[in-house]
């Protein structure tokens, strides 16, 4: 851990009870919450409170003492429900007085649209006698700082339309003025496929204990997210402690993590195909066209994809792909003979180098103990008959099957490339 690094703790106290109620979701912690880690201000917790004045009171008292900073969403409005302003009053033992100039701009606000000026609204002219208030071009209740014994109270207001510009134009240029040292948090993603997560964890186990970087284990549908994220004064000197977590993780999963941050998997195939000046083409059953459309929803898969073909009826696939029927009647559709004949089929009617097959039981029905539910035969053809093929029973719903499914056969596209001798290993 660097030593020199300032831990700002900030708590989010979101106060509304359509919140709790499960009308509205949180959007506004959300983003700030994410304003704050680019930051490096570090949130340890954020509670959400109703709109009630003592167990608000509670709420931001435990707060402002586990916290330097303590931010409050919404309740600054005129109604009798708003009530954060009074109540961050009373948890901080400060008096609110009244801002001429916010008083005016409001009643200024209200003559303009020719309605009388309601006078529940002068409540939000009352400012902390040791603070300031935040501007709000775009609503009538101003953000509000409170500061006492070296703590910072920020109430925000809840509509997103005047909260999101008040955290950009005020809030943060207050923070990074207030706190100049604080340096950053900087994040990257490894992309780990052919690996279920269970067995990611256990291989790095020992790199996921420092806390500088962390290392956290996301599962995806079919892969895993490794987030490695390092806070230090600079965004260089964090990449440098990320890259060498990274190093130390490549180590043990080296051929599995298959792209950093955002690439997603379809596209590092593609590119690969591409670099080796090789086609592809796709004879898909149970993924029913899934994997050419991931194919070709990247640009430039015309340089590689030749085409698909979904041969779902068995008729389909003896017509279509050639498969001998006599294979189908002898060891059933799903069946590693008729995912090789599929992919070896498709590889002939469309000429390419390679040629892929999936077939399989994506459920809920259909299932039989021999072949359960999730059963998927996946082939890979290439030229000299040279051809490998995956028996894998992935869990799940009929669409993550498929899913699961598109995503082995992308690593098995991936790894038939790279010449892998690693075998993939999902978790289901
Ligand atoms: P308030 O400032 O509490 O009167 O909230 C006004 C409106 O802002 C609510 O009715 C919501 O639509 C919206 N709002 C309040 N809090 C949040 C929040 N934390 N995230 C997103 N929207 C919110
Ligand atoms: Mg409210």
């Amino acid at each position: 851990m660097n030593t020199s690094l300032k831990i700002i703790r900030a708590e989010i106290v979101s106060v509304g009870t359509e919140l709790l109620l499960g009308q509205i979701v949180d959007t506004n912690a959300v983003h700030l919450a994410q304003r704050l880690a680019e930051l490096g201000i570090s949130v340890y917790r954020r509670v959400t409170v109703g709109d009630n004045m003592s167990r608000l009171v509670t709420a931001l008292k435990q707060a402002l003492s586990n916290a330097e900073i303590v931010f409050t969403i919404g309740g600054l409005g005129p109604t009798m429900d708003d009530i954060t302003r009074d109540a961050l009053a009373e948890a901080m033992g400060e008096r609110l007085q009244l801002d001429p100039a916010i008083q005016h701009r409001l009643i200024e606000f209200f003559q303009q649209r020719n309605v009388t000026f309601p006078a529940n609204n002068l409540k939000q002219a009352l400012v902390p006698e040791r603070g300031h208030p935040l501007n709000n071009p775009n609503g009538t209740a101003p953000g509000l700082v409170f500061e006492k014994d070296r703590k910072l109270a920020i109430a925000l207001p809840g509509p997103p339309s005047e909260f999101l510009p008040m955290v950009q134009n005020e809030v943060i240029p207050l923070l990074r003025d207030r706190f100049p040292d604080l340096g950053v948090i900087h994040s990257r993603v490894l992309r780990v496929t052919g690996l279920g997560e269970s067995l990611v964890e256990e291989k790095i186990k020992d790199l996921m204990r420092d806390e500088n970087p962390t290392v956290a284990p996301y599962a995806k549908t079919g892969e895993v997210h490794l987030r490695i994220t390092a806070r230090a004064l600079t965004i260089p000197e964090a990449e440098e402690i990320i890259s060498k977590k990274e190093a130390q993780i490549r180590e043990r999963l080296d051929e599995r993590i298959y792209a950093v941050d955002d690439e997603p998997l379809e596209s590092v195939v593609l590119r690969l195909f591409i670099q080796h000046k090789r086609t592809i083409a796709a004879a898909e059953s149970c993924t029913g066209g899934m994997l050419a459309e991931r194919l070709t929803n990247i640009a430039g898969s015309s340089n590689s994809f030749l085409g698909g073909i979904v041969a779902y009826s068995n008729s389909a696939k003896i017509r279509l792909l050639n498969v001998p029927p006599e294979r189908i009647e002898s060891f059933g559709a799903v069946s590693a003979e008729v995912a090789e004949a599929m992919a070896d089929g498709v590889r002939q009617v469309f000429g390419s180098d390679i040629g892929i097959g999936i077939t399989g039981i994506a459920g809920p029905g259909g299932g039989t103990p021999e072949k359960p539910v999730g059963l998927v035969y996946i082939s890979v053809a290439g030229p000299d008959n040279s051809i490998k093929t995956t028996r894998n029973i992935f869990l799940g719903q009929r669409n993550e099957v498929r899913i699961r499914a598109t995503q082995t056969a992308l690593t098995m596209l991936k790894d038939r490339l790279l010449s892998c001798k690693d075998d993939i290993i999902g978790d289901g």
